[in-house]
């Protein structure tokens, strides 16, 4: 199909995005990778007034990692975290979700600020930004805020960001020593959306027990979410098979997957036990430096 008429503007700084998205409230929406946009224009599912296209904005697509956070441009697209040398050394969880994202075209067009404001409930970076307990920064014209992962994504392609607002960033909090992370994504072919993933953050304590551990899950539910119950099961104990079973357990107890194309829910909730196992085995590898 061809979507209907929109106006389309492609300003060159944040400044006058935001403005325009202010003076347009309600007509206007974000264009950035346009890989979800685009489609839901062309089915004429959204049909939007004005497209403020980002690309040209300056400052929205750097990776820049400070003393405590790994900062991610909201424009920095799946490709370019995936090779960056710093996500590479120390963000092995944000890397293996990167690689696995759609086919090479989506990853070169396609951003993590996109990916969250369109919140897909199979979407990965979601579920990897729950894992990390990393930040979300939303900028309008008046002003910015700080949201937590945790709280930003409420339901299926509905989050905390406004219609006024433009995703300016991810933080990522830097993994401190004897920290891994591990991505682990079932998918039906390559280059598909999730059947059931699992991201997993954890740092291992002096005594070799888990002392932080943190789970997102993704296409199990009708958005990511923190299987907070298996983190608890986690919490303080020593890493072993037995201990990750539980808490495989406990993630799909806590799934609410429903029947679709890739497959029953009965299925999707033991992927989403498996996806947290594998995720949990090669996180703690990570953390000992085994892998
Ligand atoms: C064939 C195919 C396969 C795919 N496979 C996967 C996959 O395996 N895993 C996965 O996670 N995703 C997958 N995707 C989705 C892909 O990652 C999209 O690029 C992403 O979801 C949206 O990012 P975008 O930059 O293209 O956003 P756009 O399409 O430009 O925008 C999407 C939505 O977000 C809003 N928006 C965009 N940027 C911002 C911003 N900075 N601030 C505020 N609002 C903003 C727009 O207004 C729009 O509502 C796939 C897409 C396709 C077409």
């Amino acid at each position: 199909m061809i979507p209907a008429q929109f106006d389309y503007v492609r300003p060159s700084d944040l400044p006058d995005a935001l403005r325009i998205l202010k003076e347009r409230e309600g007509e206007a929406k974000v264009l950035s990778g346009g890989y979800s946009l685009i489609p839901l224009l062309k089915l004429r599912l959204a049909q939007p007034g004005l497209l403020v296209d980002i690309r040209d904005v300056s400052g929205l697509d750097g990776i820049v990692e400070t003393a405590g956070e790994l900062v991610v441009g909201g424009r920095a697209t799946h490709r370019q975290i995936q090779l960056d040398p710093v996500v590479a050394a120390r963000y092995p969880l944000l890397r293996d979700a990167a690689g696995g994202i759609g086919d090479p075209q989506v990853r070169n067009w396609g951003t993590i600020g996109g990916s969250c404001a369109h919140a897909d409930p199979s979407a990965d970076w979601p579920a990897v930004l729950i894992a990390s307990r990393a930040t979300i920064v939303c900028r309008s014209a008046d002003g910015r805020r700080t949201v937590p992962a945790r709280e930003f994504f409420l339901d299926t392609f509905v989050t905390a960001i406004e219609p006024t607002e433009i995703l300016t960033e991810v933080r990522i909090p830097r993994p401190a020593d004897r920290s891994g992370g591990a991505y682990e994504k079932i998918e039906r072919k390559a280059g598909d959306f999730a059947t059931a993933a699992s991201a997993v953050q954890l740092r291992l304590g002096p005594d070799g027990r888990i002392a932080e551990v943190g789970i997102g899950l993704t296409a199990v539910a009708e958005t990511a979410f923190a299987a907070t119950e298996a983190e608890r099961v986690l919490a303080g104990n020593a890493p072993s098979e037995a201990l990750f079973r539980q808490a495989g357990e406990a993630a799909a107890a806590q799934s609410r997957p429903s029947a679709d194309g890739h497959g029953p829910a009965e299925y999707k909730r033991a992927m989403a036990a498996e996806m947290t196992v594998r995720a949990l085995r090669r996180a703690t590898a990570r953390a000992l430096g085994q892998a």
